[in-house]
């Protein structure tokens, strides 16, 4: 059995300063104890270490707009910045009903940490509006998507802070907000944002690079554990652009897909559900819901089905402390930001269970942003071959990193990520030293 599974979180349990009430942490409480573990590890760069535990810069802003029907409506939209120490912000956009300032916040600081773990002269940011965008039209998600980005306008910028797509937002709504952000400037900017069109700058292979990073790290991380992905067995949460396509690179090399699960249900079938007429399915109805080929489950059921891998690519906070005792998978791949909690984690730890972090497995679509940020500054575009080969080099050479970290400390991967990174954040930090 390899260290990096089979050691338990030696320091994970020491003494937690009184402000993480472990009873609701949220991701932001959640991400501090990730910070908590990772410090005694970080030798002199401690003395740095409460600039990871604040965002550099935090912006709340209103997002009116007119709706269809004439009336307005008020929006709450927010650009966080974590850290800038290795270069500009960095991160998604997500348009969410349930989304906030803290949530942002968290995210933005997994996106320095994971920006940082995979090497990538970025620092962290992330975005989001609080608004459900399937209850807008196009028109009005087009005025909220402009009015957003010109609002938070002042701080980001091609060598600031550089958004992309996150949770419900995608390449048109990049279009608009580099549209936007050119109109403002006089000029067009295409390397304001990432994860556009191919039309306007986007990069081939950008809209496929998460699922294919998850793909790529859980190819690494089932050799450590002698998993042969080609019988694996695979459960996956989350249908769209990373599940969906993990799950499609998974079934390419022979894995079986049994269970799926998004927002509107579970399906499942025993002996592998036919993952590109599920694709087709999704694609028209907008979800997994009436897929005839299978088997519906309650969602509670998915947790406990007999996999070899799980693939939580939701939302945050899915693997929590009551369903983790049921897993059954040999390995979690973190597709989603923040989707264990650290009780989850532990508990999945103790059961010998490897979980890939999020700070690694999903770090492939930021890598490709950053491909794409490189190919706009220097109008000069790669192949698809080319990118993704990059892109696997990359993923492969930053995962065998962590995993050596995690056999040397004996601590989880995610531990092990954390490490490399904050220690990589923190030494630019102390490098540049404090302004004045
Ligand atoms: N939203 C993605 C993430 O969470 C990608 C961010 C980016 O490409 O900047 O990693």
């Amino acid at each position: 059995m390899s260290s990096a599974l089979a050691s338990t979180n030696a320091k994970s349990t020491h003494a937690l300063p009184s402000y993480l009430n472990a009873v609701d942490l949220g991701p932001w409480g959640i991400y501090l104890q990730q910070v908590e573990r990772v410090t005694p590890y970080l030798g002199s760069l401690s003395r740095w270490v409460e600039t990871l535990k604040r965002p550099k810069r935090s912006l709340v802003v209103d997002v009116p707009i007119e709706l269809d029907n004439g009336t307005m409506a008020h929006f709450e939209g927010y650009r966080v910045q974590h850290n800038t120490s290795r270069g500009p912000g960095k991160g998604g956009v997500r348009f969410h009903q349930d989304v906030t300032l803290s949530e942002v916040m968290a995210l933005s600081a997994w996106m320095s940490v994971k920006n940082a773990a995979v090497n990538l002269p970025f620092g962290g940011a992330k975005g989001g509006i609080r608004v459900d965008p399937k209850t807008l039209s196009r028109g009005e998600l087009e005025r909220l998507t402009r009015r957003y980005t010109s609002e938070i306008g002042i701080i980001i910028g091609p060598t600031k802070d550089i958004p992309a797509p996150d949770v419900n937002t995608n390449e048109q709504i990049m279009a608009w907000m580099m549209d936007t952000y050119s109109m403002n400037e006089g000029a067009t900017v295409s390397g304001v944002v990432t994860g556009k069109p191919i039309a306007l700058g986007g990069s081939l292979g950008r809209r496929e690079a998460t699922g294919r990073g998850v793909f790529t790290v859980g190819q690494e991380a089932a050799q450590h554990i002698g998993l042969d992905i080609t019988k694996a067995r695979i459960a996956v949460q989350g249908f769209g652009n990373v599940g969906g396509i993990a799950a499609k690179l998974f079934a390419l090399v022979g894995a079986t897909v049994i269970a799926v699960q998004d927002h509107s249900g579970t399906v499942y079938k025993s002996s592998g559900l036919d993952v590109y007429t599920l694709l087709k399915h999704v694609n028209e109805h907008g979800s997994v819901k009436g897929f005839a080929p299978a088997q519906t489950l309650p969602d509670s059921q998915f947790w406990g089905v007999d996999c070899d891998i799980l693939i939580p690519a939701a939302l945050e906070q899915q693997i929590t402390a009551a369903n983790a005792n049921q897993i059954k998978a040999r390995m979690v791949i973190e597709g989603a930001n923040g989707p264990t909690t650290p009780e989850a984690d532990d508990i999945l730890h103790e059961r010998g269970i490897l979980v890939v972090p999020d700070v690694i497995a999903n770090a492939g679509g930021v890598t490709v942003s950053y491909f794409e940020w490189v190919q706009d500054f220097s109008s000069f575009f790669w192949s698809e071959d080319e990118i993704n080969a990059r892109l696997v080099r990359i993923m492969r050479e930053a995962f065998a990193a962590i995993w050596q970290v995690a056999d040397e400390h004996r601590v989880s991967l995610r531990t092990a990520t954390f490490i490399v990174a904050c220690s990589r954040i923190l030494q630019a930090r102390e490098l540049r030293g404090l302004y004045p």
